[in-house]
């Protein structure tokens, strides 16, 4: 909770100069203050959609004078918002035999191939077994940072030369995870959107290899997205929401922003489960995501 505190603490602190006012025990809950509310929770990025949704039903409560105070009303947004995010969290696929294959899709920037050296290093500090596959063979400097995250996390990395094909270096590493009965492998793959239509087919080309070595495969595809491109973001998910079958979010750079909300417009508006969250740029920063804690540490 203390670093999920942290890590939410600019789009906190943000939040609470704008409604601290109206979330106060003194303060009556009339249309202004639901007014002050609703802008504050735009301007975290909640997205004006579930804002409007979100104030509809806390409008409701307040004609039916069920809300005192400012206090009452901050418990109900809590309960909204946790509603919101827990409505997405289901468990992921269960696994008939190891490896569990994650692929990792998104725009070049927004913390793939960091994020896929944090999740290899997470599951080996559980023990488990993993291998990590560099799969944008298109930038060189993405396999070469996916090497020193495999130096760093203590995870083999299955690599090919770049230009190399994708699809055929992730035949191997599915192959070498199956022979080498790994837990988990660990898909970094290019994601050079100015060649949207190419991109979309060569994810699709993996998610069929992988499939046609591993049937049930790939058990998880994360996206990452970065936090401190707040509403954009969310247009550019849907490009691979649409044709990467995406199974949850790990919001990247959330230590960085004020608009922290953009977790809830994720479950509302993509109805994806935030699955983790990148807090720095360092190996362990990286933490599972946990609705009440966010819920709780947005607004203490
Ligand atoms: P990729 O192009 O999507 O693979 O992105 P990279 O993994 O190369 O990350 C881009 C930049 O974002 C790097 O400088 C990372 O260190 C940084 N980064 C990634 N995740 C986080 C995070 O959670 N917090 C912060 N502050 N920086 C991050």
């Amino acid at each position: 909770l203390d670093r999920m505190k942290q890590a939410v603490s600019r789009t906190r602190e943000s939040l609470e100069d704008r409604i601290e006012g109206v979330l106060s025990l003194t303060r009556t809950v009339d249309e202004s203050a639901l007014e002050d509310l609703e802008m504050s929770l735009i301007a975290s990025d909640i997205g004006v959609t579930t804002a409007t949704e979100i104030l509809e039903a806390l409008r409701d409560r307040a004609k039916r004078q069920q809300i005192k105070d400012g206090a009452e009303l901050k418990q109900l947004l809590k309960e909204q918002l946790k509603a919101i995010l827990d409505e997405q969290n289901r468990p992921a696929r269960t696994v008939a035999k190891p490896p569990e294959v994650i692929l990792m899709v998104g725009v070049n920037g927004t913390g793939k191939t960091t994020t896929s050296g944090k999740l290899a290093a997470y599951y080996r500090a559980q023990g488990r077994s993993v291998l990590l596959c560099a799969a944008d063979t298109f930038r060189a400097a993405a396999i070469e940072q996916l090497e020193v995250w495999s130096e760093r996390s203590g995870v083999e990395l299955i690599k090919s030369r770049q230009g190399g094909d994708p699809s055929a270096v992730l035949y191997d590493a599915l192959q070498a995870a199956t022979a080498r009965s790994r837990d988990f492998l660990i898909v970094d793959t290019a994601g050079r959107l100015h060649t949207k239509n190419n991109l979309m087919a060569e994810l699709d080309k993996m998610r069929r290899t992988t499939q046609r070595l591993i049937p049930d495969a790939p058990h998880e595809v994360l996206l990452v997205m970065d936090a401190t491109t707040g509403q954009n973001g969310l247009q550019q998910a849907r490009l691979f929401t649409e044709s990467a079958g995406v199974t949850g979010i790990v919001l990247t750079k959330l230590d960085g922003t004020a608009k922290g909300g953009i977790a809830i417009a994720i479950a509302r508006e993509l109805k994806l489960p935030v699955r983790y969250i990148g807090v720095g740029e360092k190996i362990d920063d990286l933490l599972p995501f946990d609705s009440d804690a966010f819920v709780d540490s947005l607004l203490e």
